[in-house]
């Protein structure tokens, strides 16, 4: 059944009306100028978004996890090691992918519910004297915990042992919501996808990829064929694709760009803040607790809340799709039942993340959880009615 009602999972996120409509359109030729004036833009933007200026970014159809896989197969051999956190489900599927393609991979188990563990990422390159580590994987924000990593720090760790393991970062429930800097941070592969931060449906792969990067796909025997990036910065250059573009997202891809520039990004980031900021008041009133172990990993994209001992915190999400129509996340891998999820990324408002509060409220309450009515609503209007974004734009 569909509604007006917006979806709380952390991706696909709600589509706005302006981008419904730009993906709305009658074929064109791929060959032609048409699709070169929406393309190159579109390129262009997305490292904007990145914050490269050196980097190239590529566009393929497919999701954030082809985006993993090109990456993996563009810029590494099987039998490389690739050292890598596992704290979450989105961090393990990427490990999963780098085994399934003959990779490597050094793990180390961190608590869900944690960040990338710097220091033990310090102390592997530290050790690492031979340089066998060719590259290190940070997913940027843990959507199954709703946690954020400090890509930065990882590079520092890095830099600090003269290491020259390539930074690889799934920033796919993060770029565009939250800030992301590949130049600055070092990143030589950045990942998304553009059912997240870009607000369209699923369907594009998008990349950022360092020169550094760039130089060793030469070397680099993991076969690739669609996803190859020689091939795609070949044509690209003549504004086409080495087959037929998903020309309608791209079209998508161009307007949300737009769109976020429009609005800035350093206040796409703030609202994101402010939103999350908003839903953790909530949680806070209901006496319940995020996944998330310290303040300092708060993802502002979504958020794991921990439902007490013994209940089945799936049954919300249930119940809330069945009675309510409303989407919120479950939970997954390690989480799964202990966390339902709140997603709050893309197209939001403050008005609509209450609405998403307050149908978590009737439908905990209707589970017979202890949750008084409008606590949570109160709770996050109190904190919205002291930032609003129209009073804050005001005063500027
Ligand atoms: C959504 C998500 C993915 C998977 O992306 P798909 O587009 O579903 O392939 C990977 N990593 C993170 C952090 C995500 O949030």
């Amino acid at each position: 059944m569909f509604s007006q009602n917006p979806v709380f999972i952390p991706g696909p996120t709600n589509i706005p009306e302006e981008l419904r409509r730009a993906i709305s359109n009658p074929s064109i030729d791929h060959r032609s100028d048409t699709f070169v004036e929406m393309f190159r833009p579109a390129l262009e933007g997305v490292k904007r978004i990145l914050k490269t200026t050196s980097g190239e970014a590529f566009i393929f159809p497919s999701t954030g996890t082809g985006a993993w896989e090109a990456t993996i197969t563009n810029l590494l051999s099987p039998g490389d090691t690739i050292l890598a956190a596992r704290h979450g489900m989105f961090s393990h599927r990427w490990i999963d992918l780098c085994q399934r393609h003959g990779m490597n991979v050094e793990i180390i188990k961190e608590e869900w519910g944690k960040g990338a563990p710097v220091d033990a990422f310090a102390a592997a390159f530290a050790a690492d004297k031979a340089h066998a580590i060719k590259a290190v994987l940070v997913t940027h924000n843990e959507t199954a915990t709703g946690v954020r990593s400090d890509v930065a720090a990882v590079r520092k760790a890095l830099d600090a042992s003269n290491h020259p393991a390539l930074l690889f970062v799934d920033g796919v429930s993060s770029i565009a919501s939250m800030d992301f800097r590949m130049d600055e941070w070092g990143v030589d592969a950045a990942v998304t996808g553009s059912q997240k931060g870009f607000m369209l449906p699923s369907g594009l792969a998008i990349l950022g990829i360092s020169q550094k990067a760039m130089q060793i796909t030469a070397e680099a025997k993991s076969y690739r064929c669609f996803f190859d990036f020689k091939d795609m910065q070949k044509t690209n250059a003549t504004g086409g694709f080495p087959y037929t573009p998903p020309a309608n997202l791209i079209r998508g891809l161009d307007t949300a760009i737009k769109m976020l520039e429009g609005e800035g990004l350093e206040n796409v980031f703030a609202r994101h803040h402010r939103i999350a900021e908003g839903v953790r008041r909530a949680v806070a009133a209901w006496n319940m607790k995020l996944c998330a172990k310290d303040p300092s990993l708060y993802s502002e994209t979504v958020s794991a809340i921990l439902t007490p001992e013994g209940f089945n915190a799936t049954d919300i999400v249930t119940h809330a799709a069945k009675k309510y129509n409303v989407a919120f996340g479950v939970g997954l891998g390690d989480v799964a039942g202990k966390v339902f999820r709140i997603g709050h990324l893309g197209s939001l408002t403050d008005v609509m993340a209450l609405s998403g509060i307050a149908a978590a409220e009737m439908t905990m309450a209707d589970l017979g959880l202890d949750i008084r009515l409008g606590s949570g609503v109160a709770a996050a209007q109190d904190y919205y009615r002291g930032h609003s974004a129209m009073a804050q734009k005001d005063a500027a």
